[in-house]
């Protein structure tokens, strides 16, 4: 015992001194590239391979594809004849539509360091994990490969002031697990009533592409206190034939036979109602759906799981999907801008069915979702249902043991406390909050209060 006591640091130390030596070392062999948001040339630093590619016989540039400009823009700039960039964009065909490419994404060209006036490689990036090479020496070859995505288990806890958001922030944590949480809680806690006071803790992961922080994965576990009312939640997955999902600690199921919402990030801009101003035909009428707010182009999902029995256009609607999901429930989803699915597709709860628009009778870009029980147009907002299966019997020992450890580890987390994440992920968020805070519904940033205001029986 004695023993075990004083070896534990020296052991701590050498583990220590082995994952600083082996990030230390990596960072020399590993694909590892300095990315920056100029468009202008910056010359990468040598390292031996970049994006499989032996880096020593050449010199390498990163830019940034800017508005407007296509790969055989980005070609001819490069002196690339114009009958090979017919044959470059046709043979990317089947790898990567070229006309993807967008504004904002980097490339890197890679030239031979004997001859820098024609270019070997030409390496797009989609995003942060994804790449398209376009080897141009000889005879072109176009192929596509992947970064190396490690996943990191993060933690973060908070006391609610102002806003989820804001709380989030202060912790220099993802805006995203706000939305996250949100979901996994959808039916447990009231995020339009969030008080003083209320806390949360998670536990979640986070991806890394050569050590850089590139966004968040799934929350693994949390436990949500709203009105000293504590609601645990843990992801799990009883075997690779069945889907994960969150359940409380008792092996309860958070998730309900249908989604609050069809949209992810979305604001109710109106409720259903039996009367009401019509904005678009100037008169007085009953609303038979609830009307989320959206910009356009935004994925709508299917509450629940059923089968598409319309998918279509027509004047009022516009482009619409109506799904029957049983004999008692039905729902349809209006104004799309596009649709994503087919008469008599099977989807799944949370599934792509289609895209924001204001197609139709609609003022501005939103979806009218519908609801039906027993063939009668009701409220979807005050639809109670009961929550989803629990967990089999077979696997409750498996699951009590998966969140012990979970629940271990949450309890030494104290939401008073500031975390001190790493400066890298400080710095992704403090980026990725502007750009994330405008897709995030005003009950997560507390803004709107007027939807606070929305009656006490929403839940
Ligand atoms: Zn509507």
């Amino acid at each position: 015992m004695k023993l075990k006591k004083n070896a534990l640091p020296l052991i701590i130390l050498f583990l220590f001194l082995l994952v600083g030596g082996f990030v230390f070392f990596s960072s020399f062999f590993d694909d590892a590239e300095q990315i920056s948001l100029s468009p202008e040339r910056i010359p990468v630093a040598k390292k031996e391979i970049l994006f499989g590619i032996p880096m020593d016989p050449y010199k390498t540039s990163i830019y940034t594809v800017s508005r407007n400009e296509s790969l055989s823009a980005i070609l001819k700039k490069q002196h690339v004849e114009l009958s090979r960039i017919a044959e470059i964009a046709e043979k990317s065909m089947p790898v990567f539509n070229v006309r993807k490419m967008s504004a904002g994404n980097s490339y890197t060209i890679f030239k031979s360091n004997t001859d820098t006036s024609k270019i070997a490689f030409l390496v797009y990036q989609p995003n942060q994990v994804d790449y398209i090479v376009y080897d141009l020496r000889d005879s072109l070859k176009v192929y596509a490969g992947k970064k190396t995505v490690d996943k990191r288990v993060e933690k973060v806890a908070g006391v609610i002031n102002g806003s989820l958001y804001e709380t989030l922030q202060e912790q220099h944590a993802s805006p995203e697990l706000a939305v996250q949480l949100a979901e996994i809680y959808g039916w447990a806690v009231n995020f339009y009533r969030l008080n003083a006071g209320d806390w949360f803790k998670i536990q979640y992961e986070q991806s890394y592409v050569n050590g850089q922080p590139i966004g968040v994965g799934k929350i693994l576990s949390a436990v949500f206190s709203q009105n000293d009312k504590e609601f645990q939640a843990y992801y799990f997955q009883p075997d690779s034939s069945k889907a994960g999902e969150y359940y409380d600690d008792q092996g309860k199921s958070l998730r309900r036979s249908f989604l609050k919402a069809p949209l992810k990030y979305s604001r109710i801009s109106s409720r259903y109602s039996l009367s009401r101003f019509h904005p678009v035909q100037m008169r007085w009428k009953a609303h038979f759906g609830t009307d989320f707010a959206a910009p356009q182009g935004t994925p709508i999902i299917a509450t629940g799981s059923g089968v598409v029995i319309e998918s279509a256009f027509s004047p009022f609607n516009g482009n619409y999907v109506k799904i029957k999901h049983n004999d008692t429930y039905t729902t349809q989803y209006l104004h799309m801008s596009r649709r994503a699915t087919k008469k008599g597709q099977h989807v799944s709860q949370g599934q792509l069915i289609g895209y924001v628009g204001s197609t139709g009778l609609a003022t501005g870009p939103h979806v009218c979702y519908r609801f039906w029980k027993n063939g009668k147009q009701v409220d979807a907002l005050r639809q109670y249902f009961p929550p989803t299966e629990p967990i089999e019997s077979k696997y409750l020992a498996a699951f009590n043991q998966h969140i012990s450890k979970q629940m271990e580890i949450l309890k030494k987390l104290n939401p008073d406390d500031i975390l001190s994440l790493s400066p890298d992920v400080f710095a992704f968020y403090d980026l990725r909050d502007q750009r994330m805070k405008h897709l995030l519904p005003d009950y997560l940033l507390g803004i709107n209060k007027t939807e606070a205001e929305l009656p006490k029986d929403y839940l």
